[in-house]
């Protein structure tokens, strides 16, 4: 199941790129909303706004990503495979993956034309 040609990467990319890791805290404070100099959040991927780039859909080892979006009940069959080879060689619990948001002129930026590949 793919999702509606959307982007092919449902990332959120910021001036930072995609490849980030987040936490949460809980606190009781008051701190202001970021600002968000875009109209949709989707705007940064070159797919999206130019029908360019792509190269995050060859990276990707279970082929969850394509020109019509992201298969993320794919993406995650693979995500929960990588669950022991993690608990093997890394010795914790958890999964993870991430090659789409690595190696890719988004990684860690907002990606300019410069880095368009069609
Ligand atoms: S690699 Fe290219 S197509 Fe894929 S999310 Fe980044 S900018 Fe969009
Ligand atoms: S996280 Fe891994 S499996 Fe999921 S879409 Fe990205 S490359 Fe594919």
């Amino acid at each position: 199941m793919s999702f509606p040609k959307e982007t092919v990467c449902a990332d959120w990319i910021t001036s930072f790129g995609k490849a980030m890791h987040t936490g949460s805290v809980v606190a009781r404070v008051h701190i202001p909303p970021s600002p968000r100099p875009y109209d949709d959040h989707r705007e940064s991927c070159l797919f999206f706004s130019r029908n360019a780039c792509g190269k995050c859909i060859p990276r990707c080892p279970v082929q969850a990503i394509d020109d019509k979006g992201h298969d993320k009940l794919q993406c995650l069959k693979h995500l929960l495979i990588t669950a022991d080879y993690l608990k093997t060689h890394f010795g914790f619990e958890g999964y993870g993956c991430g090659l789409c948001q690595t190696g890719v002129p988004c990684e860690s930026e907002i990606p300019t034309g410069a880095n368009r590949i069609r």
